[in-house]
């Protein structure tokens, strides 16, 4: 992972009030001279300059002594573009009517698969009337066993739009195929990769060329560095719409499906502006658990949560343990709504 050349890329942090011709200055020059791409950022109580490239040459002490510079400073991570340093103000990913990383949590909710155009439109009316604001539903299903259900393909994207157009909510859904961005940036609002496509580079650049918000599930053993990585292709790329999701890690514990990380919200928020999402569904794979880790994600400063829901679980062509009667669902969201409340948000 350590590549030496790239490795050192920089931040210039500018003095308040720096003059705009000298700071125009300064990027053309490092443009120029050392072919850096330049990223400039200007927040509340700062000002800053990303500098993405082979900076090994760059000599810092002359910039540092430019009037307009406060600090020059390497950045040893391999991340840069979804690395706090570069952008110190959290990250609102916005959508046509929606956004993820504001003051309000994004609660998603649905059903693992989309199973029919009844089942879909049902539920998305009873998460919606629950408090959910996005509907998720899988309709291309990237199943351990090939001989699982494999999800409706196009008719399953079909029955999301219809369920769209009912609720008004927008839709999540998993991509599996690199050949299906085109169709995806045409009829979704996320794009979700799934944990089992964390590191699919290929899918990865493909989605950093479009500029739909994209929902990067943690890999089953990812380190958070390596998923960080992962967002790196797709911001590098040109899309800075990333929504980060932590889903459980494997370990040594068989009690739950996976082990829900809850530390990689606090640390992930260090590391990185963009927002953390949790999915307690597909962290535990039991429904009892989803509440109490659900509420606990809020807690620790997560941007919003993913929770499975279906009708009859027990009848559900996938995932049916981990999902809550609707009915079950409406009373975790009340429980978020406190939540939310001792954080500062809302739902
Ligand atoms: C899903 O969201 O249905 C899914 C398959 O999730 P993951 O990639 O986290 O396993
Ligand atoms: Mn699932």
């Amino acid at each position: 992972m350590q590549d030496g050349r790239t490795e050192k890329s920089m931040i210039i942090i500018l003095k308040p009030g720096a003059e705009k011709q000298k700071v125009d200055d300064l990027i053309r020059f490092l443009q120029s001279e050392y072919s850096l791409e330049v990223q400039r950022m200007d927040g509340v109580n700062y000002s800053i300059l990303g500098l993405i490239g082979d900076t090994s040459a760059l000599d810092t002490e002359p910039i540092q002594e430019r009037s307009v510079v406060k600090k020059v400073m390497r950045v040893q991570e391999p991340y840069k573009k979804v690395n706090r340093a570069f952008h110190p103000d959290d990250t609102v990913v916005q959508g046509s009517g929606f956004t993820i990383g504001a003051e309000r949590l994004a609660v998603m909710a649905g059903p693992c698969s989309v199973e029919s155009e009844e089942q879909i439109v049902s539920l998305a009316r009873k998460v919606k009337a629950a408090g959910a604001n996005f509907l998720r539903g899988g309709a291309f299903k990237p199943r351990t066993s090939p001989y699982n259900f494999q999800g409706l393909g196009e008719e399953g994207l079909k029955y999301l739009e219809t369920a769209k157009a009912e609720t008004g909510l927008p839709i999540v859904t998993e991509i599996t195929n690199v050949e299906h961005v085109e169709l995806f940036v045409r009829k979704v609002d996320v794009i979700q990769v799934g944990a089992r496509n964390m590191q699919n580079f290929a899918l990865l650049r493909e989605l950093g060329k479009t500029k739909t918000p994209v929902l990067l599930k943690r890999g089953l053993s990812a380190t958070i560095e390596e998923w960080l990585m992962s967002a790196e292709y797709i911001a590098a790329g040109g899309n800075p719409n990333v929504v980060l999701c932590e889903r459980g890690i494997r370990t040594f514990e068989t009690a739950t499906r996976n082990t829900l990380d809850l530390s990689a919200v606090p640390v992930v928020k260090r590391m990185s502006h963009l927002p953390v999402i949790v999915d307690p569904s597909h962290a535990t794979g039991l429904w009892w658990a989803v509440e109490p880790l659900a509420v606990a994600a809020v807690c620790a400063g997560a941007d919003g949560v993913m929770i499975e829901v279906h009708e009859s679980p027990a009848e559900a062509l996938s995932d049916g343990k981990q999902s809550l009667l609707p009915e079950k669902f409406s009373s975790v969201t009340q429980k978020l709504k406190a939540a939310a409340e001792l954080m500062g948000r809302t739902l």
